[in-house]
């Protein structure tokens, strides 16, 4: 029998693999038999070495995903260099805190750019290139346990991220039609750079493991099988579906 999770021969284009989640998702996307574009501003030497050691093709295009300038190039550069894109994770992400009395415009658009506005235009990109060649194709989004809920201290990254998953609704709508599946994972905390301020206030670290029914914060790893899943086969009738993978934070 066919293994419905079988990604051999496919290509993944996975934004911010070089480090936490994202780096965790291609490596996952590996193992499952993918080659693995990396689009990112850092060196994802690491990540390249985990993903060739799988026997599998490694290109790192860099880019700086603040605006749309890039995105073409990237596109462009991911079909030169592996033939073409199967699978796209927009996965690059950053945040700033800071009170909202306080919060700045630069705050806002900084955030807003890479979670958000990059995102849509990626993802378009992509999708222009398949509709063009009359294929369908698979993008997972990256968003948050903000998409649902308020946070505190985090306002472009709570509207970013809670736009993330209305875009995901939306593209899912223009373009199930088409063979192209758009759904969202909503990792809960996990231990990346991106809370490393978190984990080091031992007051928010205790009440946020407080509230954690698996009692830990995520290892990037764990995300892998929601990343396989939705980029795979198994996943072609799930459109418009956002996948908690929190170790029970939303049951709570
Ligand atoms: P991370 O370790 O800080 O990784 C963020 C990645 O995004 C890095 O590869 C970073 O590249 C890249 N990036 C940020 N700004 C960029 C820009 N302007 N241009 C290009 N690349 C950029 O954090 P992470 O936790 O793995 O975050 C990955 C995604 O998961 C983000 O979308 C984040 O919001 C989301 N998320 C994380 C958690 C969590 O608990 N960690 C929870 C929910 C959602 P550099 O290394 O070059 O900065």
């Amino acid at each position: 029998m066919t293994n419905p999770f079988d990604l051999g021969g496919r290509v993944a284009l996975v934004t911010g693999a070089n480090t936490g989640l994202g780096q965790g998702i291609a490596v996952a996307l590996a193992e499952a038999g993918a080659d693995v574009a990396a689009v990112g501003r850092s060196a994802p030497t690491e990540t390249e070495a985990r993903v060739t050691a799988l026997g599998r093709r490694f290109a790192w295009i860099e880019a700086s995903l603040d605006t749309h300038a890039p995105v073409q190039g990237v596109v462009d550069a991911a079909r030169e260099r592996l033939g073409g894109i199967d699978i796209l994770v927009n996965n690059a992400g950053t945040i700033r805190r800071n009170d909202a009395l306080d919060f700045t415009e630069d705050d806002w658009d900084a955030v807003m750019g890479v979670n958000l506005k990059t995102l849509f235009f990626l993802s378009q990109a992509v999708a222009r290139s398949w509709v063009a060649s009359k294929r369908g194709g698979k993008i997972v989004n990256i968003a948050s346990m903000l998409s649902f809920q308020g946070g505190i201290r985090v306002a472009s990254y709570t509207a970013s991220k809670s736009a993330v998953l209305g875009v995901t609704r939306l593209l899912a709508n223009e373009w199930a039609g088409k063979g192209i599946n758009v759904n969202a994972i909503a990792p809960g905390y996990f231990a990346t750079n991106n809370t490393e301020a978190l984990r080091n206030d031992q007051t928010r670290n205790a009440a946020i493991l407080d509230r954690i029914p698996a009692g830990r914060w995520g290892d990037p790893a764990d995300l892998g099988g929601a990343a396989v899943f939705l980029s795979s086969a198994a996943s072609d009738y799930v459109h418009g579906a956002v996948l908690p993978v929190d170790g029970g934070w939303l049951a709570r």
